[in-house]
């Protein structure tokens, strides 16, 4: 990044529908011929003149050099006014900000990859880094839960994950509307852990999505016989400078924005209010 205080104007290039509530937008910078350079994981504070700014995943893959994507999800006074957008639109955008996943200590090993909701939007552009280099991790597990079948993200990228060598993908919905056909998993995203084949003792997990579901997963995972410090969890908290400059993401004495917001379960256990350190 070459000054992290300045906003620089994207424009929007296409929108595409997730589900009701959430839309994909793919952004370029107008002014100069810039390439996002980032790790997946990271983030980008987006921001719209007059209304507000927020911290958002970057969604696509590194090796998308022309353009990048975010998958934002309508929530409140930002979300609601980027959902208005038309292609065309521009956007303010500053970053890349905060730690990725640490995909060179997953070379060589399975990978287990565990989302809920729009927690999926950071860990996209890991998935189809993957597949671009294939070669260098082993098996791929995807996980992936969401309330209902229509609020699941990326569908229309499964088909291509799928094909993938080595890879995986299991759903699971909480609930399934009457007459739905659905052929996947019903429940938490814990029960698909059932099906893995993975060696936990070669593996790595990257895991995003309600804190609750975060809590869950890493003490089932831990129960397989994954070594904690092989889980890496994404967390979300409110912030505002992104640069751990105006201290509204601290916890104790961690800046979410820089020192996250992805840790490994260690560290995030080593945080002040016992976040995900369920009772076990
Ligand atoms: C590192 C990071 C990455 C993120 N990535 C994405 C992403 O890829 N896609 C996406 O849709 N959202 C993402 N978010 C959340 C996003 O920043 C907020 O949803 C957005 O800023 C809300 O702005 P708003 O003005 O629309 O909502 P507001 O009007 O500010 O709030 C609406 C409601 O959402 C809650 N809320 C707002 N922000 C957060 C937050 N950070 N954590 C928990 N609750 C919150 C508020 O408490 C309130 O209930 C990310 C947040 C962080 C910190």
């Amino acid at each position: 990044m070459e000054n992290p205080y300045i906003v620089e104007p994207a424009a929007i290039t296409s929108i595409r529908q997730e589900t009701d509530e959430t839309k994909t937008y793919t952004l370029k910078f107008v002014e100069r011929e810039r390439t996002l350079q980032f790790t997946p994981g990271q983030f980008n504070m987006i921001s719209l003149l007059g209304v507000g700014e927020g911290a958002f995943s970057i969604t696509s893959s590194p090796l998308q050099k022309d353009d990048f994507e975010h998958t934002i999800r309508l929530v409140g006074n930002l979300t609601r006014a980027i959902d208005r957008l038309a292609q065309g639109d521009i956007v303010g955008v500053r970053g890349p900000y905060g730690t990725g996943w640490p995909i060179d200590s997953a070379k060589g090993k399975d990978i287990f990859i565990i989302a809920g909701g729009v927690g999926l939007a950071p860990l996209r552009g890991l998935i189809n880094l993957i597949i671009e280099r294939r070669n260098d991790f082993g098996v791929v597990e995807i996980m992936y839960g969401s309330r209902k079948p229509d609020e699941l993200v990326f569908t229309s990228e499964y088909d291509k994950w799928r094909a993938a060598p080595n890879i995986s993908l299991f759903l699971t919905v909480d609930e399934v509307p009457e007459g739905f056909e659905w052929t996947h998993g019903r429940g938490v995203v814990t029960n698909l852990l059932g099906l893995s084949k993975i060696d936990p003792a070669n593996a790595l997990a990257f895991v995003c999505g309600p804190e609750i579901m975060m809590r869950f997963v890493a003490r089932s995972l831990t129960i397989r016989g994954l070594a904690e410090e092989n889980i890496f969890v994404s967390l979300e908290r409110r912030m505002e400078c992104g640069m751990a400059k105006c201290g509204r993401c601290m916890l104790g004495r961690a800046y979410i924005c820089t020192d996250g917001p992805v840790f490994s379960y260690p560290e995030v256990r080593s945080l002040p209010q016992n976040l995900l350190a369920a009772s076990f």
